[in-house]
C-alpha cells in the first residue's frame, strides 16, 4: 500500500514496563493526537533465552489480561505479537504509516541491546524516529561527573505522568488475532505471585498499610519475609509499577505511620535506592552478564571436573543433601520468591564451597526467580560470588544461617517434608546423627534424604584460602582499582547489600 493511503499511527511498544499510569512513552504518544497502535511482543529471541521460564511469560500474559481489561471502556487493548521484531515493524508498517515509535529504554540482556540495533536501523531506513524514555533514574551514557543521588530524587519526587485518557484514540490491525502461541501462558498456579497492575497496587497497600511493620525483624528469615517484606520485586520488574509510584507511596504514607514503624520504612526506602543504583552498574558495564567486572576474575581456578554438570543439576533439583540449601531450591522450584539472604547464601555456596563458576549458577537462579531483573541480578550475583575484587568477601556458613534464621526448621519441614520427623537437633545436619539416633528416627541417610554432596567444613577452609590468596594477586588489585573509578566513586555514600 502506498504510504499516502495508509492510516497514520504511534506505536506504543510495551516491553518491561506493563502497566499504564505513570507511563511517558504512552503518555506522550497519546498526546500527539494521533491513533495509538499498543503492542507487546513474546519475542522468539526471549522465548528461547536461557534466563527465562514459563513462569516469567506467564507473568506478563497476566499483566497483559489486566492491562486490556481496563482498556475495554476506551474499546482498546494492547495487541499481542510472537515475532522477531524487526518482521513484526515491517509487517504493521505495511498497513499503517508509523509517525513514531513509543517505549522505555530496556536495562536489558546483550541479546535484547542486539535487537534494538537492528530496530533502530530499520526504523532509521524507514525515517521512523524513536521516542525512547529513560527507566527510571538510570541514565545512559552518565557523564563522568554526575550527582546520581540528587538525579534519583530529582526523578522519583517529579509528579506521576497521567496519559490524557479524554484525547486517547486506538487503532487495532485489520484481522488481528492474539498470537496463538501464548495461549500456553494462561495457565494459573497459585503459588506464584499474579502479575498485573491491580495485584501489584494490592501488594504495595498491604505492605505499606500492614506488613511493613515487621519488614525490618523479618527480613532475613526465609519464612518470615514472605509476609514481611514487600513481595514487590516482581512488580517492579516487570513495570507493573513503576518505582516512582513506589516512592511517592512511601513517602505519603511514612509522615502517617507510627514512629515504631518508621526504621522498617527508611530501611525499604534505601533498598529503592539500590534497585536503580544496581541497574545503573549494569547499564555501564552490560558485559558483566558474560564477564567478571573484576577482569582478573577470568583466571580464577573453578572446578571444570565431570562432577559440575550433575552437582548443578542437584542444586537445581534440591538435592544437594543441604537442607536449608534443598529448602530453598525447592521452595524457588514452587513459588519462584525467596528473600535477599537465602539469595546470597545459595550463590556462596555453588561459588565459594562448590567451587563452580558463577555464570550457570546465575541461569539457574535466573529462571526461578519469578523477579528477575538483569540489571540486579547479574551485579548481585558477581558481588555474590566475589569477582569484583572489591566488595568484603561473603562467605556464609549454611548451617548457621540455617540455624539462626530457620531456629524452629519450620521453613526445612515444609520444603523437605522427608526430613519432617527429624528432631530439631538433627534436622539442620542429618548426617551428624549417630547410628542409634537415626534407627530411632527411623531416618536412613542416603535413601530417604541424599548425603550431602561437599563437606562444609573443609570446603569452606578451601574456599576461604583460595579466595584470599587470589586477591592478593596484582591483577585483581589492579583490576579492582578500575571498578572502583566505574562504579563506586560516583555513587558513593550507598550502601548496597542487605
Ligand atoms: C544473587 C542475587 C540475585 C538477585 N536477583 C534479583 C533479581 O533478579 N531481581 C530483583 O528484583 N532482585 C534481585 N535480588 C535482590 C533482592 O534479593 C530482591 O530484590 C528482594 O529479595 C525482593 O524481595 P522484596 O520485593 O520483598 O524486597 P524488599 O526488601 O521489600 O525491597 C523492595 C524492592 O527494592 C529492591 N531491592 C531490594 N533489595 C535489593 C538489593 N539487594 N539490590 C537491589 N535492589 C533491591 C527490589 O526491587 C525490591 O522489590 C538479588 C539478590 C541476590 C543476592
Amino acid at each position: 500500500m502506498a504510504s499516502s493511503e495508509k492510516q497514520k499511527v504511534n506505536l506504543v511498544w510495551f516491553k518491561r514496563d506493563l502497566r499504564l499510569s505513570d507511563h511517558q512513552p504512552l503518555a506522550t504518544a497519546i498526546a500527539s493526537d494521533l491513533p495509538c497502535l499498543l503492542i507487546y511482543n513474546f519475542e522468539p529471541l526471549l522465548l528461547e533465552d536461557p534466563h527465562y521460564s514459563l513462569r516469567h511469560w506467564r507473568f506478563v500474559a497476566q499483566s497483559l489480561k489486566d492491562i486490556n481489561q481496563q482498556l475495554e471502556k476506551y474499546k482498546a487493548e494492547i495487541a499481542i505479537y510472537n515475532q522477531e521484531m524487526v518482521t513484526l515493524l515491517e509487517m504493521l508498517s505495511d498497513e499503517f504509516d508509523i509517525a513514531g515509535v513509543y517505549s522505555h529504554q530496556e536495562i536489558g540482556l546483550y541479546n535484547t541491546f542486539e535487537r534494538d540495533r537492528q530496530v533502530k536501523l530499520w526504523l532509521n531506513n524507514k525515517a521512523i524516529p524513536w521516542h525512547e524514555t529513560p527507566l527510571g533514574a538510570v541514565i545512559r551514557a552518565r557523564p563522568k561527573q554526575f550527582d546520581w543521588q540528587a538525579h534519583w530524587h530529582s526523578v522519583m519526587n517529579q509528579p506521576l505522568v497521567t496519559p490524557d485518557w479524554h484525547n486517547f484514540k486506538t487503532v487495532l490491525p485489520k484481522n488481528y488475532q492474539v498470537a496463538k502461541y501464548t495461549e500456553r501462558f494462561s495457565e494459573q498456579d497459585e503459588k506464584f505471585q499474579y502479575g498485573g497492575p491491580h495485584a501489584a497496587r494490592a501488594c504495595l497497600q498491604s505492605f505499606i498499610e500492614q506488613r511493613a511493620k515487621g519488614y525490618q525483624s523479618g527480613i532475613s528469615s526465609p519464612s518470615k519475609s514472605r509476609e514481611s517484606c514487600s513481595r514487590l520485586s516482581p512488580y517492579l520488574a516487570w513495570g507493573n509499577l513503576s518505582l516512582r509510584q513506589v516512592y511517592q507511596t512511601l513517602k505519603y504514607y511514612l509522615a502517617k505511620q507510627p514512629l515504631s514503624w518508621r526504621r522498617s520504612l527508611h530501611a525499604f526506602e534505601s533498598r529503592l535506592h539500590w534497585h536503580c543504583h544496581f541497574m545503573q552498574k549494569f547499564e555501564s558495564q552490560c558485559g558483566m552478564e558474560f564477564s567478571p567486572q573484576n577482569p582478573a576474575y577470568l583466571h580464577y581456578p573453578y572446578r571444570d571436573d565431570e562432577l559440575v554438570t550433575e552437582h548443578l543439576k542437584r542444586f537445581e533439583q534440591g538435592q544437594t543433601g543441604i537442607p536449608i540449601i534443598d529448602a530453598c531450591m525447592r521452595c524457588l522450584a514452587a513459588t519462584g520468591y525467596i528473600n535477599f539472604r537465602m539469595r546470597a547464601m545459595l550463590v556462596s555456596f555453588m561459588t565459594h564451597h562448590m567451587n563452580i563458576h558463577w555464570h550457570p549458577v546465575s541461569l539457574i537462579l535466573s529462571r526461578y526467580f519469578l523477579d528477575f531483573e538483569p540489571g540486579i541480578h547479574y551485579p548481585q550475583i558477581q558481588m555474590q560470588a566475589s569477582v569484583t575484587g572489591t566488595n568484603t568477601i561473603r562467605l556464609y556458613n549454611p548451617i548457621k544461617q540455617s540455624e539462626d534464621k530457620d531456629v524452629e526448621g519450620m521453613f526445612i519441614k515444609t520444603w523437605c517434608p522427608e526430613l519432617k520427623s527429624l528432631p530439631i537437633e538433627d534436622l539442620h545436619q542429618p548426617w551428624l546423627q549417630p547410628p542409634m539416633e537415626a534407627l530411632f528416627n527411623d531416618f536412613k541417610l542416603g535413601e530417604d534424604y541424599p548425603e550431602p554432596m561437599v563437606d562444609l567444613e573443609q570446603a569452606a577452609k578451601q574456599a576461604r584460602d583460595r579466595l584470599w590468596s587470589f586477591r592478593e594477586r596484582d591483577d585483581v588489585k589492579q583490576g579492582a582499582k578500575v571498578v572502583l573509578q566505574k562504579h563506586v566513586k560516583s555513587l558513593k555514600r550507598q550502601r548496597h547489600g542487605s
